[in-house]
């Protein structure tokens, strides 16, 4: 048995969707107080190695032969490019002539490393949860030295040499982005990053919901905003 968990399959627009977390535990750049996962014990942007590499990899080629996946998608608990084997799962999935799609937060995609790696994705996602530096460091307690500022270009600068398909998914968070004036700053973040293809989410986690969560009536009104640009 290997160290990679995996959801069960799905289809979406007409294919089969493996999805694989590839941290054995919580590895993260950001510390979200909000995080689904719970709090970041291991706050970590450079690579670790991690035990039962070769057995998780021959798991990952069994899964996708026996699922019949055509599309996996690299979705961890944490930031997956801090798994320093992350360049071989990429490579065994392309190998086998199938689609790969990694989730990041975005802020290590201004990284040459993890650009080299990134790149070789056919679809990668960059998320926003707040939009102020204070917020920033207040919710998503970022490793020392970090800023919203630099979070926003890494993705703008990633995507402007990126080929693939660039997903930019955007969580709408009562009281931290959710006024007129912070949907004006996501509008013209969305233009800076010109992602190919757009996600509203809000705050679904019941942990979360009550105290973060937005109505169906404004979250629909901010969608219909931020997707019609
Ligand atoms: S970026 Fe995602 S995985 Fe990392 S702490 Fe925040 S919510 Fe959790």
């Amino acid at each position: 048995m290997g160290d990679f968990s995996y959801k069960d399959i799905y289809i979406e627009d007409g294919r089969r969707v493996l999805e694989v977390n590839i941290l054995p535990e919580k590895h993260c750049n950001f510390d979200c107080i909000f995080c689904p996962i719970g709090r970041s014990q291991n706050k970590v942007d450079t690579q670790k190695s991690f035990n039962k590499i070769d057995s998780s990899l021959t798991e990952l080629g069994s899964m996708i032969e026996n699922t019949k996946a055509e599309l996996i998608f690299i979705n961890s608990s944490g930031e997956a490019l801090v798994n320093d084997k992350i360049d071989d799962v990429i490579s065994l999935i392309k190998d086998k002539g199938l689609s790969v799609r990694l989730l990041s937060n975005g802020y290590l995609l201004g990284r040459d490393e993890y650009i080299k790696i990134a790149n070789k994705c056919d679809e990668v996602i960059g998320e926003i949860k707040v939009i102020t530096e204070e917020d920033f460091q207040k919710v998503q307690r970022p490793i020392e030295g970090y800023t919203i500022e630099e979070y926003i270009s890494n993705m703008v600068s990633f995507n402007k040499q990126y080929k693939g398909k660039f997903i930019f998914e955007i969580t709408i968070i009562r009281g931290y982005n959710d006024d007129e004036e912070s949907i004006e700053k996501i509008k013209n973040i969305i233009k800076e990053i010109s992602p190919n293809k757009i996600i509203i989410t809000r705050m679904e986690d019941e942990r979360f919901k009550k105290k973060l969560g937005i109505t169906d009536e404004r979250f629909e009104e901010i969608s219909n905003i931020l997707l019609n640009i």
